[in-house]
């Protein structure tokens, strides 16, 4: 029996799920060409994620020496070690310069050089010359709250452009027609209990990563991979989410992070011995290697005995030698984070730090115009119409294996700014919006009754415990057959008691008890198709190092896995990765030999 829920029908060209960096990018970008533009959002637009990106944002501006785009592209292309899509990676890089710009203009408030140029610092993996030169202080930042200015500044510009926001609305589910076009999204709102139906000529994702699969993340507790649940439930895929990035500086015990940016303005780190021991992992770089190589340095330490404090079971971070006045002009946030978190005066100790998940390489797969696919095998990059996805929720892929630091943010901007440029080219504001699908929202509604209604064994909070910490132990830093076999049968069982939980609120008004069940099912579908991918994947590549299988395979293993979530089964099946970038080396672009795949040393 079909669930009755009254519900009001709002029509929009575009509805935009998300108000972070991504979703606030490409309200704005739609906004502005007139387009009828909608953005819901679970959380307040400045309390998502993005605000507590504090770092930077990468764009080769040349404003500290020399640098370049196809620097910016090669560094990308080795940091996803070759799995990133090469003509997504050179419009990131290509366009990274024109987005920056664009913030600034919007009212970004940058900090700034000597001359009045943005200022820009160095972070891991960015380099000169075709990784042949000295680090480059590509990021962009302002101070240690870039992402917080970020979106404040994009949130004011979409109020401006007369973008509509619907604040504290959670989106339940797709509306999928029959032939598998989105029409728009079933949405509840928190604070008054009313459903609600955007009807829409495109939908765009844009949710943010999963990082509240694991235990220890760096991530906002809101981080539950909701739109990666709604499109495995609508039947669409979600690519290579077996990489996980762990963040090597999250403070020991709260997982809060340090931004890179420490390491960047001269923070180190040490072992029990006091010794600087990246010098001995990376010769080069050092303490600004990529994330996936310092955080297995960090663990290699710690499993052979060289780790701090009294469990040995973490690493020092310094930053005391640095001046006092350095410390409060360029890391501000991270001091005050340091003292709260960690009880830690940085100017003259240092901070008790670990890996700690930070940021999902796989999502909902896309082109580099932020447009869905459905690969299939005789169409690898077929497109879901009316679906796009952006940010971390999505896959272009420009992360592929591993993100370097200030990726993400520049990920964001460019990627939302190009789900909007395209969305101008494809809606068209004169045609009306098509019938909806009534059994799609019948099939919303009764998911969303039965969680309501739930009675069963085990509740919402004690089931993302066992997932979380399942994920925590068995698809982390290392990983090996025996762990991840152990993992995927831990986790199928845990799965399969999704239609077992016990909801006790029955309202429909701040129910939080209800909200979170929701999240956690649709972290459980993100959290199974990482774990499946993580155990069929025998190589190691970026953030998957895998101990039975030390060396990355290209022959066999180039390629993104593409998972169908059905519960607790997960079907996998892989889509070759784009190796042509956009432009030729004639027509001004990247040589195919500078990015040809070659061993990632630092
Ligand atoms: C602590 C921290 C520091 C970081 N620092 C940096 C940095 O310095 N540089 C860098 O490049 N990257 C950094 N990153 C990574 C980067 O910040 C994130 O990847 C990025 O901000 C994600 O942005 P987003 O727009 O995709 O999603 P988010 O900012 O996470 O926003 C998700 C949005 O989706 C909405 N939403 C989710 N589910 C629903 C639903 N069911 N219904 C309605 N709305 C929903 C939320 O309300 C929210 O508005 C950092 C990440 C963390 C955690």
């Amino acid at each position: 029996m079909t669930a009755a829920y009254q519900y009001e029908t709002h029509e929009y060209d575009v509805v935009v799920v998300g108000a972070g960096g991504a979703g606030l990018r490409a309200t704005l970008g739609m906004a502005e060409q007139g387009l009828r533009t909608a953005c819901v959002t679970k959380v307040f637009p400045t309390r998502s994620h993005t605000v507590a990106a504090q770092g930077g944002i990468a764009a080769s501006l040349s404003n500290m020496g020399p640098d370049n785009w196809q620097w910016h592209m090669y560094d990308t292309v080795k940091g996803s070690d070759w799995l990133g899509d090469t003509d997504a990676m050179e419009y990131l890089a290509r366009e990274a310069p024109k987005a920056v710009y664009e913030l600034e203009h919007y009212g970004v408030p940058f900090s700034r050089t000597e001359e009045g140029k943005i200022y820009q610092r160095p972070f891991g993996g960015h380099t000169t010359e075709f990784g042949e030169g000295p680090p480059v202080q590509r990021t962009c930042a302002a101070a240690d709250r870039t992402g917080h200015a970020i979106l404040h500044t994009l949130y004011g510009q979409s109020l401006k452009n007369n973008a509509e926001f619907y604040i504290e609305y959670f989106a339940i589910d797709l509306i999928m027609s029959d032939d598998g076009v989105c029409q728009g999204v079933v949405c509840w709102k928190l604070d008054d209990g009313t459903m609600h139906v955007f009807s829409a000529k495109m939908v765009v994702l844009a949710t943010g990563g999963y990082g509240r699969a694991y235990f220890s993340a760096t991530s906002a507790h809101t981080c539950t991979g909701d739109g990666g649940g709604m499109v495995a439930r609508a039947g669409l895929a979600l690519q290579d989410m077996e990489f996980v990035q762990f963040h090597p500086t999250g403070i020991y015990g709260s997982g809060c992070l340090i931004t890179e940016g420490a390491r960047g303005e001269g923070g180190y780190l040490t072992n029990s011995e006091g010794e600087r021991f990246m010098e001995r992992y990376a010769p080069q770089y050092k303490d600004l290697a990529p994330r996936d190589y310092v955080s297995r340095s960090m663990t290699m330490e710690i499993r052979e005995g060289r780790g701090v404090g009294e469990h040995g079971d973490h690493i020092h971070l310094n930053l005391s030698h640095l001046p006092a006045e350095a410390l409060a002009e360029r890391l501000p946030g991270i001091s005050e984070s340091a003292k709260i978190f960690a009880g830690v005066d940085v100017t003259k100790e240092p901070i008790p730090v670990l890996p700690t998940v930070h940021y999902n390489m796989g999502g909902i797969p896309t082109n580099y115009w932020g447009e869905v696919l459905n690969p299939t095998a005789e169409n690898p990059t077929a497109i879901v119409p009316g679906l796009m996805a952006a940010g971390e929720a999505g896959c272009a892929s420009v992360h592929g294996a591993n993100r370097l630091g200030s990726n993400s943010l520049i990920d964001l901007v460019v990627f939302g700014r190009a789900a909007s440029i395209r969305a101008g080219q494809i809606v068209d504001p004169s045609k009306p919006n098509p019938t909806l699908n009534k059994a799609s929202i019948d099939k919303a509604f009764d998911r969303f009754d039965y969680f309501r209604n739930a009675k069963g064994g085990v509740t919402t909070a004690e089931l993302r415990l066992e997932m979380q910490r399942t994920m925590q132990a068995d698809a982390a830093v290392f990983r090996t057959d025996k762990t991840l076999k152990e993992g995927v049968a831990k986790m199928t069982e845990i799965a399969k008691k999704l239609p077992d939980l016990a909801v006790t609120d029955r309202s429909l008004i701040w129910n939080s008890d209800l909200m979170e069940t929701l999240e956690l099912t649709n972290l459980m579908p993100n959290a199974m198709a990482t774990i499946v991918g993580a155990e069929a994947r025998k190589e190691s590549r970026g953030a998957h190092a895998h101990e039975d299988y030390p060396t990355r395979d290209d022959e066999n293993w180039r390629i993104h896995s593409v998972a169908h979530v059905d519960g607790a089964d997960v079907t996998l099946s892989f889509r070759p990765v784009i190796v042509d970038p956009l432009t030729t080396e004639a027509e001004g672009g990247i040589s195919l030999k500078k990015i040809a795949p070659k061993a990632r040393t630092f």
